[in-house]
């Protein structure tokens, strides 16, 4: 098998299918992408959705653009509006890390204007429903003389739909030497004579069958600290804003206390166990199967009632014991033809168990890295700019509340109004992930590169985020950290303060996201006491003795990440105001889900 780098892969597009964890070509990527990048033949290939055939025309279209040039050179056609933005969706996935490059979807049922719009700014790919294009074309809005690649999607399907004419017209305006890919998952008449009629000596190919069941499903684990799976379990729900799936856990306790921190951080979730009446269950598990819940926190006996099949993940917090559980569960997710994934969030001890399922179920699992704030921004940014795009607009409705609008807002530039409406939703996600660590674990055991002192007490070798406190000392956690403006004289000022009588403050280590500090044997109780319900510049602060447990399920979460459910208290430190924005952050950073579902 050869990997994409050797079908001729830039570096670029390499390095964004790596982070979306494509590790190897699949079959028809390993045909059709140095047949698009390399050979003078067209190509018709037999291929059903979830084969990756996608990538196998995205990617080499994506490289043989000439940047320079800002004139449509690739043309996609596509029966539907969802397939046309999916595909659009992934082509920009594959892209972004080529600057410049230009891609638009246009299809019926949105606003014709905007698309006009972005066609006049100049785009390089056009990713288009037949029935849009052709009405663009007779506009004289769109030009396809610069075509250099036309790409059919599930050409059967477009058939089906009657864009046959459409079709027709369109091909005629791309100039004869274009190269041109026709994908169809049945081959019928009407498809042969369009190959004759518009391909230059296609050469045929058959990939494979629709991948089914386990088939489709990736199985990706995530290396954590056990403290911080639940920090890196939210990060995942972050990154993928539709994910629809079930978070499986042990035991009916860690379900129930997994499911409320989700709730209480936010997110649409609840829990099905053992414990719970039948009413109860009957009642979670239809409003998980209408999709009115997004996430089902479950243990494996009780979500055996449960039929729902196209599950986007199923994650195990954990491994399970069992190897054939984990069969069990991972199999709930690419169903019917569609790709699934099936997560682990795991720590460093469970490898072995790992590498023993790999062995019952034929797959390597990937190394997935929890995404950063970084990452998780960007991508909620993109689901926000997405959701604005695609929404509804009720022109008849909406239109006498717009001229007060207009006057409120005309005198801002198109540019700041997008900044305004971005910042609007972002702010709070930018500042609750600004900052913030990563999870991950190295993949080997070894914490410490080679050589670097790890002896105790040796504080340049000493792991800053160390839970044990120096000797005669005791170790503090707090959720303030260098990003909250938190520094030693802070530190040794809210002590002051806050704390009575006089306590001896050792070691103090400050991270990003929060810190750990030493103080002297037998105070540790007293200060983190008075620390309680204190605020730091609006940060409610919290405060405990640290220790190297596993905090998830323990009902407290650490640093930023985890100070969005309060307790009560109300004293204040610095300049803090009461309440402040914390309640909104609570329920409001977590993102909305309405970007359409990809890849169902
Ligand atoms: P498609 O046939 O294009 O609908 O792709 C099916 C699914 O496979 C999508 O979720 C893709 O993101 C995924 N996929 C495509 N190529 C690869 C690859 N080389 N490795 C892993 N997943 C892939």
């Amino acid at each position: 098998m050869k990997t994409f780098q050797e079908l001729g892969i830039c570096d670029e597009i390499l390095k964004a299918i790596t982070e979306l964890g494509y590790e190897n070509p699949m079959p028809v990527q390993e045909q059709v992408i140095p047949h698009l990048l390399n050979e003078e033949t067209d190509l018709v290939a037999l291929a059903q959705t979830g084969t990756g055939k996608t990538a196998a025309f995205g990617l080499p279209v994506i490289q043989r653009i000439d940047l320079g040039l800002c004139q449509p050179q690739a043309l996609i056609l596509s029966p539907t509006r969802e397939l046309c933005l999916q595909i659009a969706g992934d082509l920009t996935d594959y892209s972004q890390y080529i600057d410049g490059l230009r891609i638009l979807p246009v299809y019926g049922g949105s606003s014709i204007e905007s698309q006009i719009r972005s066609l006049k700014k100049g785009v390089h790919i056009i990713v288009a429903t037949p029935g849009r294009l052709l009405d663009l074309l007779e506009r004289k809005t769109v030009r396809l003389d610069h075509v250099s690649t036309v790409i059919m999607d599930e050409a059967d399907e477009m058939l089906n739909m009657g864009f046959l004419d459409s079709i027709n017209a369109i091909l005629a305006q791309v100039p004869q030497e274009r190269k041109m890919l026709l994908f169809s998952a049945t081959m019928p008449r009407e498809i042969e004579q369009i190959a004759r009629t518009y391909m230059h000596n296609p050469q045929e190919i058959v990939v494979g069958s629709r991948n089914e069941g386990a088939e489709n499903v990736r199985h990706v684990y995530y290396m954590v600290h056990a403290k911080d799976k639940y920090q890196a379990l939210k990060r995942i729900a972050d990154y993928y804003p539709n994910i629809y799936g079930i978070i499986f856990c042990r035991t009916r306790r860690e379900t129930q206390e997994i499911a409320d921190q989700l709730i209480a951080d936010g997110y649409n979730a609840d829990s099905l166990h053992g414990e719970l009446s039948q009413a109860q269950r009957d009642a979670v598990m239809q409003k998980f199967r209408l999709r009115n819940l997004q996430l089902l926190v479950a243990t494996d006996v009780a979500a055996r009632g449960l039929d729902v099949t196209d599950l986007t993940h199923v994650i195990n917090y954990g491994l399970p014991d069992d190897i054939e559980t984990y069969t069990h569960r991972s199999g709930r997710t690419g169903r019917a033809g569609k790709s699934g994934v099936s997560v682990a969030i795991i720590h460093s001890r469970e490898k072995g168990k790992m590498r023993a399922i790999e062995k019952i179920i034929g797959k390597k699992f990937e190394r997935g890295l929890v995404p950063t704030g970084e990452q998780i921004c960007e991508k909620q940014l993109f689901n926000l700019a997405d959701r604005i795009e695609k929404v509804k607009v009720n022109e008849e409705a909406i239109a006498k509340f717009l001229p007060n609008i207009s006057r409120k807002l005309g005198w801002l530039t198109e540019q700041d109004l997008i900044k305004r409406i971005v910042s609007l939703e972002f702010n709070r996600l930018i500042d609750y992930y600004r900052d913030t660590p990563d999870l991950d674990l190295p993949d080997e055991n070894t914490r410490k590169p080679k050589g670097e002192s790890a002896a105790k007490g040796d504080r340049k070798g000493r792991d800053k985020d160390s839970r044990t406190a120096e000797e005669g000392f005791e170790r503090i956690y707090i959720n303030l950290g260098k990003a909250h403006g938190f520094f030693p004289p802070n530190l040794i000022e809210m002590i002051n303060s806050l704390v009575p009588g006089r306590v001896n403050i050792g070691r103090i280590d400050l991270l990003p996201a929060y810190s750990l500090f030493d103080v002297e044997k037998g105070a540790a109780k007293k200060v983190v006491g008075a620390l309680k319900g204190c605020e730091f510049y609006g940060h409610r602060i919290y405060a405990e003795i640290a220790t190297d447990k596993d905090y998830a399920g323990k009902g407290r979460r650490k640093g930023k990440e985890g100070d969005s459910r309060r307790k009560g208290g109300d004293k204040h430190y610095g300049s803090a105001r009461k309440g402040g924005s914390d309640s909104r952050f609570k329920h409001e950073h977590r993102p909305s889900n309405s970007r359409k579902e990809r890849r169902k």
